[in-house]
């Protein structure tokens, strides 16, 4: 079947012409049709524009272009509703955009178009990306394929439920706080957020500027390797990437990782942490020592500020950010007797519960009076957390870690307590804090019912070359990722 094969494993298919690119895309269409019912990975797709772009792929291929010159070609991606892609919708989870099409392709759509990507499909999540469950979406729930009755993380829900369930072959994310690296190990993906300013953000909707990043969720590393090629460099679009020579991602798996060194941050050795995950993790640690890497203790003592900052400088960019929503730019529009009311309620319907509860904090953190108080001070702390990290990182390559506290939740269980859904994401938050790079990759699962649990490797900024290194010789050297769930079979 050939929706579940990985990147790698498709561009030979379609470089020996034993398959194309259009039975590739007709099989994820296929597997949607089949499954989507139960997962609600998409919020809507085009058919008819992605197999027209798989027949231009195949087309190339005919003329002999190579995976050589185009890493991607005739490869269906599938893209988070919060990035921009021409003539698609573009959502955000949110009701507020209403009809809205987008004018442009965002610059990362424009590279894997050049790569020669099948780009396609609009993937659920929460709404503006705040969320932890994909529960904050304005249209459905979506499900995990590992157990429907189950949350797939967030707020990248659809984008690892999507890929989990061979519904794509890749997807696109966005991580300001761990919606790429979360739903990965929820779904039991990969994925990868990159250091910040590694990958352009022209074209991907604002929540937290300074946090967010593009990022993808594969089936194996190395398809990570080859997205972080297509999507990485300095654009001019964005004046946040940077420029710096982008490295051959795919050659830095060398299955090799004797004598380097990783790191376990004491202070993630919390009391919320579940049982089955704390196993799987010593059990990784133990195989990461029988790989050759000398595993060390390290520490990251402002640890215990992380969520709080985080949730003060997030809020405020995001007040900032969706003033634009205003009724008139763009999307929805309620009428009022002047402009203040339309706005007024313009907003009081298309936004959700959540993005209002945050833009009220942010705007609350921002206020004169409170400025200094708080979102000053979280910007000190942010120093601290960053220098932590830096400082961890003259001693050890990687630092190693979980990547969610637990394995999937069930779906409302967490709903009604947002300060919960928050602790979500302690082990992943520091990382946009402090602009490093991590990936989460499948380490084991949980016995009943059995739910992927997700390893996660953060690194120095701009070394993302190491940690796909060390996820890769993991991965290869166990069998977690090829496992598929039961609704794929
Ligand atoms: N769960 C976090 C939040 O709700 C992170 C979201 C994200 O990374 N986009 O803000």
């Amino acid at each position: 079947m050939l929706n579940q094969l990985t990147i790698s494993e498709l561009a030979t298919e379609l470089a020996k012409s034993r398959a194309s690119s259009h039975a590739a895309t007709q099989a994820c269409l296929d597997q949607i049709q089949r499954v989507d019912g139960q997962i609600g990975a998409f919020i809507t797709y085009d058919a008819v524009g992605a197999l027209a772009q798989a027949d231009a792929a195949d087309q190339a291929l005919a003329g002999g272009a190579t995976h050589a010159q185009r890493p991607l070609l005739g490869v269906p991606v599938a893209i988070k509703d919060v990035i921009a892609v021409k003539g698609q919708p573009l959502n955000c989870g949110s009701k507020i955009l209403d009809k809205f099409i987008s004018p442009y392709d965002a610059t990362v759509i424009e590279k894997l178009k050049a790569a020669g990507a099948v780009v396609f499909g609009r993937l659920n999540m929460d709404e503006f990306a705040m969320g932890s469950s994909t529960e904050n979406s304005a249209f459905h729930v979506t499900r995990n394929p590992w157990d429907t009755s189950r949350i797939p993380g967030g707020s990248s829900g659809g984008s690892a439920a999507a890929v989990a369930a061979d519904e794509c072959i890749a997807a696109l994310g966005s991580d300001t706080g761990g919606s790429i690296r979360q739903p990965a190990a929820l779904c039991g993906c990969v994925g990868l957020k990159p250091s910040y300013g590694r990958v352009s953000r022209y074209g991907l909707v604002a929540f937290a500027s300074s946090l967010d990043q593009i990022g993808c969720l594969t089936k194996e590393v190395r398809d990570a390797a080859i997205m972080l090629e297509v999507l990485s460099g300095v654009d001019p679009c964005d004046s946040t990437s940077v420029p710096r020579a982008v490295p051959r991602y795919a050659g830095s798996l060398t299955g090799d990782i004797k004598g380097l060194k990783l790191g376990l941050p004491k202070e993630y050795r919390i009391g919320g942490l579940d049982p089955e995950v704390k196993e799987a993790i010593d059990a990784a640690v133990a195989q990461f020592q029988t790989l050759g890497a000398e595993v060390v203790e390290v520490s990251l003592p402002h640890t215990d500020y992380a969520i709080a900052t985080y949730y003060i400088i997030a809020t405020a960019e995001a007040s900032a950010n969706l003033a634009r929503f205003d009724g008139i730019r763009y999307g929805l529009r309620v009428e009022g007797a002047d402009p203040i009311e339309l706005y007024a309620r313009t907003r009081g319907a298309g936004f959700g519960a959540e993005v209002k509860r945050r833009i009220l904090l942010g705007t609350y953190v921002l206020s004169s009076g409170y400025y200094d108080a708080y979102y000053l001070r979280a910007q000190k702390v942010r120093t601290l957390i960053r220098n932590d990290f830096l400082k961890a990182f003259e001693k050890v390559d990687a630092i190693i870690a979980p990547t969610s506290p637990t394995a999937a939740f069930k779906i409302g269980e967490k709903a009604n307590d947002p300060l919960q859904m928050y602790l979500m994401d302690i082990f992943t938050i520091s990382a946009n804090l402090a602009g490093i790079c991590g990936i989460s990759i499948p380490c084991g699962f949980t016995k009943t019912p059995k739910l992927p649990i997700g390893l996660q490797l953060l690194g120095e900024p701009f070394g993302e070359e190491t940690i796909l290194r060390i996820a890769h010789a993991y991965e290869q050297s166990t069998s977690w990722h090829k496992q598929k769930p039961p609704l794929t079979r």
